[in-house]
């Protein structure tokens, strides 16, 4: 049986990749993706351009978001699919996610001053396509330039995170506001790299059924960030609580990404892949024109 090389996780320029909707759009066709999302953090500007270049391409696209939510002192990622681009409480809800984001990225840069980095703010809104969108990329993209760190790898055991220079405490969306967003726009809610975050086995429980209790569907499986075995583990965790499982690359760059568009392992096949879900979600160019 055919799996459907589905890939629903990537970042455009909109949020901190480096290539423009229409760009990924491109090169997840050329790299045999069937079905996309961009799903750049906390904002929903690339979606038109996504849509449009993938139909173009005969490519088939379903909508897609990162949003930032602080659960338990610690970031989640939680993804939306198929959610209506142009509902108003998802597009105020991600508003006020980005509004605190440069005053976030004046407190890194005063703490990489603090240790002796000075223009660090300035030289990672250089890198930002999106200056309101400035992240933790542009900064290790800036430390990498000047030469302090040879690759993100590198960066963020130096830098960035809590403990470390450039690290600035933030508050982003709650769980269930995120959630409520995804839904009350018609969309699914999928937890994103589950083995990156570093919670203790109680809150990471926490977290997955506090996450279904406020309706969140999915869980992030097949991704750039996960081992195999640890692939392993949230399949078990999705049969567990009942989710649907989701695969994407999480591709922000050619040069900075371990995993390329459409260039993933397969869903383990005892999972119900998310996409069967969101039938009714996927944008499909006509089909008389195939
Ligand atoms: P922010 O939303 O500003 O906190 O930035 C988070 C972004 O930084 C993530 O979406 C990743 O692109 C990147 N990032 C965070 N941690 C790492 C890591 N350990 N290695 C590589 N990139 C990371
Ligand atoms: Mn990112
Ligand atoms: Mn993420
Ligand atoms: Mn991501």
């Amino acid at each position: 049986m055919h799996l459907l090389n589905a890939d629903l996780h990537s970042h455009s320029r909109v949020s901190d990749g480096t290539s423009s909707p229409a760009a990924l759009a491109e090169r997840a066709h050329a790299n045999g993706v069937e079905l996309w999302s961009l799903t750049d953090h906390d904002e929903i500007a690339g979606q038109r351009e996504a849509r449009e270049a993938a139909l173009d391409l005969h490519l088939d696209y379903l909508s897609g978001t990162e949003i930032s939510v602080s659960f338990a002192g610690e970031t989640v990622h939680i993804l939306g699919f198929g959610f209506d681009p142009d509902d108003a409480a998802l597009g105020a809800g991600l508003a006020a996610v980005r509004s605190g984001r440069v005053e976030r990225a004046r407190r890194m840069g005063a703490s990489l001053a603090a240790a002796g980095i000075a223009g660090a703010f300035e030289g990672a809104l250089r890198h930002a396509g999106n200056p309101a969108m400035i992240s933790r990329t542009h900064f290790a993209r800036f430390l990498i330039e000047s030469g302090r760190c040879s690759d993100n790898h590198e960066v963020f055991r130096h830098f960035l995170k809590p403990g470390k220079p450039g690290y600035a405490e933030h508050r982003w969306a709650g769980l269930g506001e995120a959630v409520r967003w995804i839904r009350g726009a018609g969309g699914i809610a999928v937890i994103a790299h589950p083995a990156r975050y570093q919670f203790a086995p109680t809150l990471e429980y926490a977290l997955f059924s506090e996450f279904v209790g406020h309706g969140g569907a999915g869980v992030e499986v097949v991704t750039g960030a996960h081992s195999a075995a640890e692939q392993g583990r949230y399949a078990e965790v999705a049969l567990e609580f009942g989710l649907l499982a989701s695969r994407g690359s999480d591709f922000h760059d050619a040069a900075e990404s371990r995993i390329d568009l459409g260039s993933l392992p397969d869903l383990p096949g005892r999972l119900t892949p998310v996409w069967q879900a969101l039938e009714a979600r996927i944008q499909r160019a006509a089909a008389a024109s195939r």
